[in-house]
């Protein structure tokens, strides 16, 4: 239920445009690294000193003005140019669909391609992030198109994918990200048991730390962590082949016990005001997140923008308005 009310508020266009006008709240803050590229790197540079690693997303997605996709991918080269200036231990995340792949494919991978070729430069690599099944062979396809060009691009395979196996074997000579999935996907192209996309998780990181070229492991799951840190160990896996990687803000303690065991740690940095889609997806993912909104209710009595967002929401489920299903 809770998850379903998450998911439905991330994709309400109304309170997203709210809430990029009146900053980060509602606990955004603890999980949202600023809405600048400052603030950003200042984030960077802490974690940094810790021997953690960086990826960088400037928040957005499901962009459906090429004026906005043009921004975004200014703003994307400006961060580049940050990580260079600022010489920090970073790279960059980004969502096609945050650069036009819904307007059309060519502008999108034109955006793309100014994006990776000034990462080149500076030898800075370019994650592609995966979003909906919608855009899956379109984003493989952008990916397909950059290789022709560059090397300092990869991409992500979700475990809870039928085809996943597929998919990771063809791009296994590819830096490849291995997240569980975040999107609500139907039954004809993803497992929906939680111990089946958890046993395919396992079995494709397994596999692509024996035959991939570098695999960066996404989780949050202890569960998960501490059996590759059994696998690597037993197979001889070289630290050089793989990272552990978390999103900024959650289980902080543990992303630096992992740096200081000696393990490549990087942590998904997002900034920037379109933060609200994401944070509401990370309310969806894990309800227990709702600790950092109590507090900033409780503490600060910013209980409005909830209250409109509930209302929204169920508004929303009465008019049937939400009928596509995202992550
Ligand atoms: C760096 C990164 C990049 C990602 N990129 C993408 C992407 O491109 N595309 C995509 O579809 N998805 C992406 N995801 C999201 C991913 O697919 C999952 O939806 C998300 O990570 C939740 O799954 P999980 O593996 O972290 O563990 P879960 O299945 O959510 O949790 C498993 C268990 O871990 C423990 N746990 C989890 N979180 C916490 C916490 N905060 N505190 C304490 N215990 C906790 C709990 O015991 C929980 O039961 C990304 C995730 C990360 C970390």
């Amino acid at each position: 239920m809770l998850k379903d009310l998450f998911m439905g508020l991330s994709q309400n266009q109304f309170l997203n445009n709210a809430a990029k006008k009146y900053g980060l709240k509602l606990g955004a803050q603890s999980v949202v690294a600023g809405t600048n590229i400052e603030e950003v790197m200042k984030s960077i540079k802490e974690l940094n000193a810790q021997g953690i690693s960086c990826t960088v997303d400037n928040l957005g997605e499901f962009v459906f003005k090429e004026e906005e996709a043009t921004e975004a991918k200014d703003q994307i080269i400006k961060v580049i140019e940050a990580i260079h200036q600022n010489n920090v231990d970073a790279h960059i995340s980004l969502k096609p669909t945050q650069l036009g792949l819904d307007i059309e494919y060519s502008f999108c991978l034109n955006n793309l391609r100014e994006i990776v070729d000034k990462a080149n430069q500076y030898g800075i690599f370019v994650n592609i992030d995966m979003e909906d099944t919608g855009h899956l062979q379109a984003t493989f396809d952008v990916l397909d198109d950059l290789s022709l060009e560059y090397d300092n691009v990869g991409t992500v395979i979700q475990a809870y994918l039928l085809r996943a196996d597929e998919y990771l074997e063809k791009y296994k000579n590819y830096r490849l990200r291995i997240v569980k999935g975040a999107y609500k996907e139907p039954d004809e192209y993803a497992y929906q048991d939680k111990k089946e996309i958890d046993r395919n998780f396992v079995k494709l990181i397994e596999w692509h730390l024996l035959n991939g070229k570098f695999t960066s492991i996404a989780t949050h799951d202890h569960n998960i962590i501490n059996h590759v840190k059994a696998f690597v160990k037993k197979n001889n896996i070289p630290n050089d082949k793989y990272e552990f990687q978390m999103l900024y803000g959650f289980r902080k303690e543990m992303q630096l016990e992992l740096a200081k065991e000696g393990y490549n740690f990087c942590t998904y940095v997002p900034f920037g005001n379109d933060w609200y889609g994401y944070f509401m997806r990370r309310l969806a993912e894990r309800p227990q997140n709702l600790n950092l909104v109590a507090k900033q209710v409780f503490n600060k009595k910013t209980n409005t923008i909830i209250g409109v967002a509930a209302g929204a929401f169920l508004l929303g489920r009465m008019t049937n308005a939400n009928k596509k299903k995202r992550k």
